[in-house]
């Protein structure tokens, strides 16, 4: 059969030939084509919504899928080719099949225009917007060594979260007299980090809610994560129970401590621990070096290198000089010394 429209090829399609078939496609263009991306993270906005990884390459292939064409044909690809000088035409080439073997190429000059406008992740940020406060806390009143540590540990985890979600994102530290604020942007964040320091850390956590307004109808609560770390310095003189103990340290176990009634070392487990009662006397012990002069059986003799005085002691002693706690006429071995 001869093609319907030009009578002179064998008809291959629609009782077309080839070339008339091919002169029969339409291709329906975008109207313009708009960049819209964010000065600050650099996301795209792709359809509806903003996109923050990969947007580029997202906004590019919604681009040609913008582009449609009439049957029997099927648009297989497309690429940006680029822009005019002046930045208000982008050059599309869009890949037309029509059957297997049978594709063409064909390029599209389309009006463009750039928008750069902040993203409402990148408001959230600067507008200092917050779902959840992690307040860090220690055991004295006192910002420590193991506060900051604990705070850089939570600092890090938003830091990495941060790369696959930029919704997780710190909004604010604040530096309290007695420890940190740290305000995130997800109250996920703030839940995540407080089971973890629950389970890997000696610390106690008290989660709070406060009502901070309505948001789409619903009510929208602040949660705030108060972090208590045992921060006591080794050498700390604590009550624990009512009763007076000598901090030795702590390891993921639990406590080590010298019972101040009888000098006996305590471990206590850290699930063990109500901290509610214990508490910091404001009291320590010193530490003290000694020379050792001699070991006899399980004993030491030591010598005191302030006073001279002599002493025994219980147990090995490696060195040649050994530390001790000091506490009165009391003398404790120091935990892994
Ligand atoms: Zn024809
Ligand atoms: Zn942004």
């Amino acid at each position: 059969m001869k093609c319907i429209k030009c009578g002179k090829h064998e008809a291959v399609e629609k009782g077309l030939c080839e070339t008339c078939l091919w002169d029969s496609m339409n291709i329906e263009l975008p109207g313009s084509i708009i960049e819209k991306t964010c000065p600050k993270c650099g996301a795209y906005f792709v359809g509806k919504g903003w996109v923050h990884k990969d947007g580029q390459q997202r906004w590019e292939h919604k681009i040609i899928e913008d582009f449609a064409v009439n049957e029997p044909f099927k648009i297989i690809g497309g690429e940006i080719l680029g822009k005019n000088k002046q930045g208000n035409y982008i050059t599309i080439k869009i890949t037309v099949q029509r059957e297997e073997n049978d594709i063409k190429e064909e390029n599209f000059d389309i009006p463009f225009v750039k928008e750069s406008i902040s993203c409402p992740t990148c408001n959230k940020v600067t507008g200092s917007y917050y779902e959840a406060k992690s307040q860090i806390r220690g055991m004295t009143g006192e910002i420590t060594n193991e506060m900051e540590r604990i705070a850089k540990i939570l600092i890090n985890m938003v830091d990495n979260n941060h790369k696959n979600d930029p919704e997780s994102f710190i909004s604010k530290i604040e530096y309290v007299k007695d420890g940190f604020d740290i305000y995130l942007g997800k109250r996920k964040d703030g839940d995540t980090f407080a089971k973890d320091m629950k389970t890997r850390e000696i610390c106690d956590i008290i989660v709070s809610k406060t009502l901070a307004g309505i948001r789409d109808g619903k009510q929208f609560f602040r949660f705030t994560y108060l972090v208590r770390v045992l921060d006591f310095q080794p050498g700390a003189i604590i009550f624990l129970n009512n009763k007076k103990y000598l901090y030795q340290g702590k390891s993921s176990y639990g406590i080590y401590l010298n019972d101040l009634d009888n000098g006996r070392e305590v471990q206590i487990n850290k699930k063990a621990i109500n901290f509610e009662k214990i508490l910091a006397t404001g009291e320590f012990a010193s530490k003290r070096t000694f020379i050792v002069i001699s070991r006899e059986n399980d004993e030491c003799n030591l010598m005191d290198k302030e006073n001279f005085n002599q002493i025994t002691i219980k147990g090995d002693c490696k060195d040649n000089e050994i530390s001790l706690f000091v506490l009165g006429d009391e003398l404790f071995r120091i935990r892994g010394e």
